[in-house]
């Protein structure tokens, strides 16, 4: 019997093990350590950004993110609803206001000519999500926010080493942010980056990272932070990834390409577009729509792959429609239908950097199954 394939696994093959090993025999295992600025150089490098913060994770470098640029309760950010709960905690937090806007039913990114009709007085910030693998159109946003005078958050978790009209992902925000989770295309574990080309902004992330200590008297705060800071260990792993990026984004194209030749043959799948007028997809994830005329959602699609051993993952829930920002009487009444189909109809399918040809002509075979 074949065994079970989980939805993820990351590649830990380069130079992890050794970096890891330097941090054991050298003590350095805080985040005072040398790999944590080598790190935050190197990717600094890669996305064509002056500074890097690494951070305990992609949510929090959100959090740090919003509280950075100053985001006041009351403060409207346009965001797009179907994303990770992250993105609608960090306005929340500081007593923001989500506005959320619904998806592009191809790339499943926000739409982006929703955006304009949502703007008020109060709005101060749009952010931007890239979804499971094609970068959001960036070029109308960024007219929008220059016309308004609104600030950009840009949260590139899934998009590391993606381009937009050859620009990498994570360049593009007045503050834009990045998650190291093993899923992603590189991994710390837990982990994540803020990066920015704005001096001031850059040193109030690090301060927020590092509990608003004051160099000049380090017991005495003029602002709450938080410990958000990131392990010599993390950085260790970072940079070993770091390294491979542009294979693993070679991997993940490759896994796409063939996945998308088998399941394109399917007429009742909506698949991933294998590129857009701006990007190639990186399939952070691989991801796949039931069309209206299948008879089951995607709660049966993944319970009957999960009997044949294959593990997925649901689409996210738009955050219009999470009971936790009703409670508080946020978002509440409002109607994105192309979200509210997706996160019905649509799921990924294992797309991990471990995951073997092999893997995956099981995994096409199930889903093939399905119909
Ligand atoms: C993964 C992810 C996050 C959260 O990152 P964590 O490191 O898991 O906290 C935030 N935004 C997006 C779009 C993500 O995919």
């Amino acid at each position: 019997m074949a065994e079970f394939i989980p939805v993820n696994e990351p590649l830990l093959n380069g130079n992890e093990k050794q970096y890891l090993n330097e941090c054991i025999d050298t003590g350095w295992i805080s985040s005072e350590g040398p790999f944590v600025k080598k790190f935050e150089a190197e990717f600094a490098k890669v996305v064509g950004r002056k500074h890097a913060i690494t951070v305990s994770n992609g949510s929090v470098a959100l959090d740090a993110a919003v509280v950075a640029l100053d985001i006041q309760a009351g403060d409207e950010i346009i965001l797009p609803t179907f994303t990770i709960i992250s993105c609608g905690a960090a306005i929340v937090r500081p007593g923001g206001i989500p506005v959320v806007v619904d998806c592009d039913p191809i790339t499943w990114n926000m739409d982006v000519t929703q955006i304009e009709e949502k703007i008020t007085p109060k709005t101060k910030a749009i952010m931007v999500i890239h979804i499971y693998g094609l970068p959001v159109d960036m070029t109308p946003i960024l007219e929008i926010a220059d016309k308004y005078g609104l600030k950009v958050i840009e949260d590139a978790a899934e998009m590391h080493g993606q381009t937009y009209k050859g620009q990498p992902c994570g360049s593009f925000g007045d503050i834009s942010t990045f998650s190291f989770y093993p899923n992603k295309h590189i991994t710390t574990g837990e982990g994540g980056m803020i990066v920015t080309d704005d001096d001031s902004l850059a040193e109030k992330c690090r301060s927020l990272r590092n509990l608003c200590f004051q160099p000049q008297r380090r017991f005495i705060h003029e602002e709450l932070g938080w410990n958000f800071r990131f392990t010599n260990l993390q950085a260790a792993v970072g940079l070993a990834q770091l390294e491979r990026l542009r294979e693993f984004v070679q991997r993940k194209r490759k896994m796409g390409a063939i996945y998308t030749e088998a399941l394109s043959k399917i007429p009742q799948l909506e698949l991933p577009p294998v590129k857009t007028d701006y990007a190639d997809n990186i399939y952070w994830v691989y991801g796949m729509v039931l069309k209206d005329d299948v008879s089951f959602d995607a709660t049966e699609a993944m319970q009957r792959l999960k009997e044949q051993k294959i593990g997925t993952r649901p689409f996210f829930w738009g955050m219009h429609e999470q009971p936790v920002f009703h409670k508080m009487g946020l978002l509440k009444d409002v109607s994105c239908p192309i979200a509210e189909r997706l996160s019905r109809r649509g799921f990924y399918i294992p797309s991990g950097l471990a995951l073997t040809e092999e893997q995956m002509n099981q995994v096409i075979v199930a889903v093939k199954s399905l119909f």
